[in-house]
């Protein structure tokens, strides 16, 4: 690197801050390049950056931005320091051209220096190309359905929020087919899999042929499809179009061999008829196709006109909300997580609602009404002061500490206060922040910038966050790489299938593969069998949670639990900062018998 100053104090003092500069500009395995921000020509640029582009130093100084650039990004890469932060400005991504004309992903980070006497912008460019693709594919691979190629359940639910939202603004209708196949166990029991396999391919080819472009084909797994039409004028409308797909599918096919003829139960539903928001449509075309199969199958229902009136049950959902609230605190169980060796990682907490019956409420409904109501904000704090006397007891009680995750919904992270009724529960309860991990679903992070500042506080403090139900949002690497993680949590619907015909296996070993490229650790949640359990230690999984190794249970059943866990696989239990995530571990987690 050149300087202004003269170039004999940095070859006699090689101690000097120059001379450390110049190693740490020439020497420095990202690429690194000065320009002149009025010019935008390049002033200086070292070997990495050299051999990154393929030009000659001589060559490299003939350019200007534009000329590696590609078109639109060409201008002055913006200086954006972090808030608060001095120091390289957020990341931004671009793509590069070389000198062969191949292209890169990029990420840049600059900052406004003085050089030879002109306004420039020192430029660290790191060259993603490899990460970006891997990460591509994951999403691809996490938004399809691998036997049949079509939309699984995530990419459908977010083609039916766009498909109800623009129903609302341009003041039309759309509806939701629930497709599910009769008796495809005995096609499965009778041709063998692979037979199954056809079969469930056939239908896929079938229902996407006759529908349209704006409508969605999606399998939700097993023999379950569903279908989203984009645009309906009337539930009769519905119904032809579901009276169409059951002749389609009747239609005698040759599949692996074998003269077929597909039954199948239809249930549709529409919005807004039969519901003000997607879970309402969503369970009146369910019950509909319900009603389809009891009554004998091979037939479509349309869901009845009071399936909207679920005034009912929104009531009493806000009820045993206040109720809870009014009795000063949720009812947590806690569910332990191993660490790859086989020691205790951390627990879990889940809300344990109950309705007026008595019976327990799923928490993902008591969640979603909690967002919908506002509620969210009480219940929220409520739930993190209650994890945080929770872990008071417990060390009060037992040698070892305990770190207890807690889910937090995306509200709650936007919401400015948030980091600070934190804290105020860890000094009420005086825990350590490092005691405290916090989960967040992957589709919070779409939006870094409304979630970032609130992150930024707790992680300041200690409090660790993990991405959970990795694999079923949308957030791309650069946004997690932007935010405080220090563990990704693969979604048990990936667990589930990784011993299946349709397998998951690359897509959960793409997310561990990412998850360690990023320095992060990686947990499975779900674990239900054994041949699951091995798979994820040869893939290097950091972490498992699920049935088989303990359920959720109740507070003192979890002290229970954990004292039996033997002491010697507890060594790699670590309370502290958030740490890079250990390497090349023992795999030997253990199911937790009794
Ligand atoms: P999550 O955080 O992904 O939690 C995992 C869910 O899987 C829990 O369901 C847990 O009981 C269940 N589970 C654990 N091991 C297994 C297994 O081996 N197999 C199967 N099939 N399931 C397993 P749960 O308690 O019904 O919670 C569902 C979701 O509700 C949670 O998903 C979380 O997103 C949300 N939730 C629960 N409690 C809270 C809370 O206090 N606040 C917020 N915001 N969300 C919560
Ligand atoms: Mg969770
Ligand atoms: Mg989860």
């Amino acid at each position: 690197m050149r300087t202004d100053v003269p170039k004999d104090r940095g070859a006699t003092a090689p101690e000097s801050p120059i001379s450390a500069v110049s190693i740490l500009f020439n020497g420095n395995p990202l690429a690194i390049w000065i320009y002149d921000t009025v010019t935008l020509k390049f002033l200086d640029a070292n070997q990495s950056a050299l051999t990154q582009y393929g030009y000659s130093r001589e060559e490299f100084l003939e350019l200007k931005l534009s000329d590696i650039v590609i078109s639109g990004e060409a201008e002055e890469i913006p200086c954006r320091p972090l808030e608060g932060q001095p120091g390289p400005a957020a990341d931004l991504v671009q793509r590069h051209r070389r000198r062969d004309g191949t292209q890169l992903n990029v990420a840049v980070r600059s900052n406004e220096l003085h050089h030879l006497g002109r306004v420039c912008k020192l430029v660290i460019a790191e060259d993603i190309t490899e990460r970006w693709h891997l990460n591509a594919e994951l999403v691809q691979m996490a938004h399809h359905d691998a036997l049949t190629g079509l939309p699984n359940r995530t990419l459908l639910a977010d083609r039916m929020a766009s498909a109800m939202s623009s129903a609302q603004r341009l003041k039309h209708r759309t509806a939701i087919i629930c497709v599910d196949l009769d008796n495809f166990k005995k096609v499965n029991d009778w041709y063998g899999h692979t037979v199954g396999d056809e079969y469930l391919k056939h239908i896929a080819g079938l229902l996407t042929s006759r529908l349209r472009g704006m409508d969605t084909v999606a399998r939700l797994g097993g023999d379950e499809f569903a279908v989203v039409l984009g645009e309906i004028s009337s539930a009769d409308a519905a119904g032809l179009v579901g009276k169409m797909l059951l002749q389609a599918l009747n239609k005698p096919a040759l599949i692996g061999g074998y003269t077929m003829e597909p039954r199948a139960s239809l249930g549709i539903a529409i919005y807004p008829d039969h519901g003000s928001d997607m879970h309402q449509v969503w369970r009146a075309a369910d019950a509909a196709m319900y009603r389809a199969k009891r009554a004998g199958g091979n037939r479509f229902a349309v869901a009845g006109p009071d399936a909207g009136s679920t005034a009912d049950d929104s009531q009493s959902l806000d009820g045993s909300l206040r109720g809870m609230l009014a009795a000063g605190g949720p009812l947590l169980h806690y569910q332990l997580q191993y660490s790859a060796q086989g020691g205790l990682r951390a627990a879990e907490a889940f809300l344990r609602l109950k309705d007026h019956c008595q019976e327990y409420i799923h928490p993902d409904r008591a969640i979603a009404r909690a967002e919908d109501n506002g509620m969210i904000y009480p219940v929220g704090r409520c739930v993190v002061d209650a994890v945080c006397r929770q872990i008071d007891q417990w060390n009060k009680t037992m040698t070892r500490p305990l770190r207890v995750a807690v889910n937090i919904s995306p509200m709650q992270l936007k919401r400015k206060e948030f980091a600070q009724e934190t804290a105020r529960s860890l000094k009420r309860w005086k825990i350590d922040p490092a005691c405290l991990e916090m989960e967040i679903i992957e589709r919070a992070i779409i939006n870094v910038d409304e979630i970032l500042p609130e992150m930024q506080e707790l992680s300041g403090m200690g409090v660790r966050f993990t991405v959970d139900d990795f694999g079923t949002g949308y957030s791309s690497l650069q946004h997690l790489h932007r935010l405080p993680i220090s563990t990704v949590k693969i979604d048990r619907s990936f667990v589930h299938r990784l011993c299946d015909a349709s397998s998951s296996y690359p897509i959960v070993k793409a997310i561990i593969a990412v998850g360690h490229s990023m320095k992060m650790e990686v947990v499975a949640e779900g674990v239900e069998q054994e041949e699951q359990r091995t798979i994820l230690s040869r893939l290097g999984c950091d972490g498992m949670q699920g049935y088989l190794l303990s359920r959720p249970v109740p507070a003192e059943e979890l002290a229970r639990q954990m004292a039996k866990v033997p002491a010697d696989r507890d060594a790699d239990h670590r309370i502290g900062p958030p740490s890079v995530r250990p390497s090349g571990a023992a795999r030997n987690i253990r199911p937790l018998t009794a």
